[in-house]
Order: C-alpha cells, then sequence, then structure tokens
C-alpha cells in the first residue's frame, strides 16, 4: 500500500508505457494497480474499479479465478516453461487437444507465441511459404481492408491500416492491396474485385470477422465474410481470420467466425487464450496449409520460425482450465444474457443521448461513438475520466468509449457501467 502520487512518479522515472505520452502521463492519472478481486481492480490506495474493458480486452473470467489461480500452481510444480522447438510439452499437448474440436478450423495444427501479433506475423509468414513450398513464387501480396487492427509488429503493422500514431513507421510497412471496411457499403464488392483481379498475386487475405475493436467496435455482417472467403476460395486464396480480439467468447460464440460459417486457412487467437492471465497466443493452420510444410528432415519445405517462449507450459496449463471452465460456467448464456441487457440499457440511455453519435455492439463488444461539436475536444478522453472517478475502468480509442466488460459481468456491474457511462457524458455539458 501507500499513496498513488509517490508510486506515479516511480513508475514515470523507470517504466515505459505503450501507446502512452510519458511526458504527461502523471497528469493523466493513472491508475496504479496493486491487487485484483473478481471484476475489480484495486489501486494502491485501495480505491476499486470495475475492469470494463477487461484490462485491454484479454480479461474474460474476471481477476483472480481459484480454479485459474490453482492451474498455474499445480503446473508450477511440474514446469514453468520447456522450449517447443524440436521437443514437446505436455501442458502444450492438452491445450492443443482441446482446442482442436473447437476451433473453426479444418484438422487443426497450433503453432504457438506470445503475443497476438508475433501470432499475425506467423500467419502471414506461413501463407507466404505455402505457396513457396509448392513452387509457386510470385504470390507474395496480402489483401487487407479498412480499419484493420492486427497488432504492433513490422508485418502486422503492414496489413493493419494505421492510425493511432502508427504512421510514422509508413516507410517500413510493406504494400498491401487495401479494399474498404467490410462494413463500408463497398467493402465487399471491391474485396471481391480486388481477389479478381490480383488473384494470381495474393498469398492471402486478412480479415478481422463481425467485430474491427481497434477501428472503434466497426461491425459487419456475417454474409460479408462469406462473400470473401467465397472469392478468396475461387482465386485459391488462402484466408487467414484474426480472432485476437473476437475469439473467446466476446461476440457470443466461442469464435466470430462459426457466426459466420466459414472455414479459414488460418486462424490467429490470443487474447483471451488464458483468460487474460498469461501472454500466449497461436496460429491455427489447417490440413492444407500443414501438409505443404511436411518434407525431409532439415529440408526448405521447414517453418524455419519460432520464439522462445512458444508454448510456455504455465500459459498452456491456465488456458487449458479457462477452455473447460467456459463449457463447466456455461459462460457463453451469461454473455448472451449481459449483451441483451447491455443493448437494452444502451439503446434507452446511451443512444439518444446528444453527445452521442453512434452506438455498436456485438455480444459484450461495444463501441459507444461520441460526437463533439469540434476537434480537440478530447471528449473520449474525458467520458473515460469520469467513469474512472465513478470507479469504472475504461479507455477510449479516440472518442470511442469501449466497453468491454469480462464475460463473467453481473446485470448489477452492467447498471454499474451504463449509470458511470451516462453521468461522465453528462459531465461534457
Ligand atoms: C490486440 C490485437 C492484436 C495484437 O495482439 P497483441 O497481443 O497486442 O500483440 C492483433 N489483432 C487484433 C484483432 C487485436 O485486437
Amino acid at each position: 500500500m501507500g499513496d498513488a502520487a509517490s508510486w506515479i512518479e516511480r513508475d514515470a522515472a523507470a517504466v515505459w508505457h505503450g501507446f502512452t505520452q510519458m511526458s504527461c502521463y502523471g497528469d493523466n492519472r493513472p491508475v496504479i494497480v496493486e491487487r485484483a478481486e473478481g471484476r475489480e481492480l484495486i489501486d494502491v490506495d485501495g480505491n476499486r474499479y470495475l475492469d470494463a474493458i477487461s484490462s485491454l480486452w484479454v480479461t474474460t473470467l474476471g481477476h483472480r479465478v481459484p480454479e485459474l489461480d490453482q492451474a498455474v500452481r499445480d503446473q508450477l510444480d511440474r514446469v514453468a516453461h520447456s522450449t517447443l522447438l524440436g521437443n514437446g510439452n505436455t501442458a502444450v499437448i492438452e491445450l492443443a487437444e482441446a482446442l482442436a474440436p473447437r476451433v473453426p478450423v479444418d484438422d487443426p495444427r497450433f503453432l504457438f507465441a506470445s503475443d497476438g501479433a508475433a501470432a499475425v506475423e506467423q500467419a502471414l509468414k506461413i501463407a507466404f511459404q505455402y505457396w513457396t513450398n509448392r513452387g509457386v513464387t510470385d504470390r507474395t501480396r496480402y489483401l487487407a481492408f479498412g480499419g484493420a487492427y492486427h497488432g504492433d509488429t513490422i508485418g502486422s503493422l503492414a496489413v493493419g491500416d494505421g492510425g493511432f500514431g502508427t504512421d510514422v513507421f509508413d516507410p517500413l510497412r510493406f504494400p498491401v492491396l487495401r479494399a474498404p471496411s467490410l462494413g463500408d457499403p463497398d467493402g465487399v464488392d471491391t474485396a471481391v474485385a480486388l481477389l479478381r483481379e490480383h488473384g494470381p498475386q495474393l498469398a492471402a487475405v486478412v480479415l478481422e470477422p463481425l467485430v474491427q475493436g481497434a477501428a472503434g467496435m466497426a461491425l459487419h455482417d456475417p454474409a460479408a465474410v462469406r462473400a470473401v472467403a467465397e472469392a478468396a476460395a475461387a482465386h485459391d486464396v488462402l484466408v487467414i481470420h484474426d480472432e485476437v480480439a473476437t475469439g473467446f467468447g466476446r461476440t457470443g460464440t466461442l469464435f466470430a467466425t462459426e457466426q459466420c460459417g466459414t472455414r479459414p486457412d488460418l486462424l490467429v487467437l490470443g487474447k483471451g487464450i488464458t483468460g487474460g492471465y498469461l501472454p500466449m497466443s497461436v496460429t491455427v493452420a489447417n490440413r492444407r496449409v500443414w501438409e505443404a510444410f511436411l518434407g525431409p528432415d532439415l529440408s526448405e519445405r521447414t517453418f524455419y520460425h519460432g520464439h522462445s517462449y512458444s508454448g510456455n507450459a504455465l500459459a498452456a496449463a491456465v488456458a487449458l482450465r479457462h477452455l473447460q471452465l467456459v463449457d463447466e460456467w456455461d459462460v457463453l448464456a451469461d454473455v448472451g444474457a449481459r449483451a441483451a441487457q447491455l443493448a437494452d440499457a444502451l439503446a434507452t440511455r446511451v443512444a439518444p443521448l446528444p453527445q452521442v453519435r453512434e452506438v455498436r455492439q456485438q455480444g459484450l463488444m461495444v463501441g459507444v461513438e461520441l460526437d463533439p461539436p469540434a476537434d480537440g475536444l478530447r471528449w473520449g478522453r474525458r467520458v473515460s475520466a469520469g467513469c474512472v472517478d465513478r470507479g469504472v475502468l475504461i479507455r477510449p480509442l479516440g472518442d470511442v468509449v469501449v466497453l468491454m466488460p469480462p464475460l463473467t459481468t453481473t446485470a448489477e456491474e452492467i447498471d454499474r457501467i451504463v449509470d458511470a457511462l451516462v453521468a461522465s457524458i453528462g459531465d461534457l455539458t
């Protein structure tokens, strides 16, 4: 325990925070978390905050879930980590076996990494080498979408659409073909036309099914994903689904792809895979992709890529227990009920407010787009600060207030979030 001011000072003197201007870090009154209980974070002064952004979209069942804590402890008594390069680990094998019947990928194989961006990077490289392994050397390009976000490594930045201050890296991004966001009126038609025109040069098309989270919860129909999948199949282009944000129940089904009814060649998972406990991500490949990499030992067909902590055993153990709990607790039923309650509350209490331009929601992923009368008013920042003052931790994307409570959130907590949001929007005037 201690007072926040001194912790913030020590923080700014030693820690560099991502996506954060450190010269004024302390002025934005950061919350210094010391511990948590359930879905609440507790700061160094004992103040409690409902974690309404699931710690940047990773926490699913809440914090300090006894069963998940126990899974980590039990694995600690076996081994914390052993390399997956050339050798195996029982925790990882059990996790892959448990995921296999659940992922929307045919006869899946699992290549683990630690962050979403790294798993996207793996998918891009796998798609590229898939073609060269088959003797096709001119499929070197990717089709991506407006508003896309796939992470912050150079390759994932390249397929992402920029913004968030990342334009400075434009010279490092490799060129990609880009269709408008699938929610835009001409998004699907443009994507289909680009696939038809450039099919023979395309290694893969990469998309976030149903929700582009970082774009401020931009939504599109399952039919749009199906149309892209059909055009990609017609031109023999691999399909990569990035479900780093949408995976593990956030949209109402275990994976958003299930609602689209398609089977991507490559699927990227991260964020919620360990319930928000430990860094883990995975690139899932179907049989077609996997088989293209089989050949003689030490041959060029091998995927020469790997990370030090790929398939960390602690992360795998907690991910396996997490997947079991999602079923045992019927978490998806809760998501449906709370999503309906939240939709209702937002429609009656938030959408009609004059300061609100649009409310977008898919499951428990919500973006409330504010409608500031001028640029530079920092409405998103101000509404979020108001919510934090009211004990609800929120972080905006520009002027879009993101609500992404843990999947086990209660009816009372939904009310608490909407109360804080309505009051904070009221503060604007
Ligand atoms: C967060 C996110 C990523 C990047 O994951 P990191 O673990 O932050 O590297 C990639 N794609 C999507 C859709 C995301 O939301």
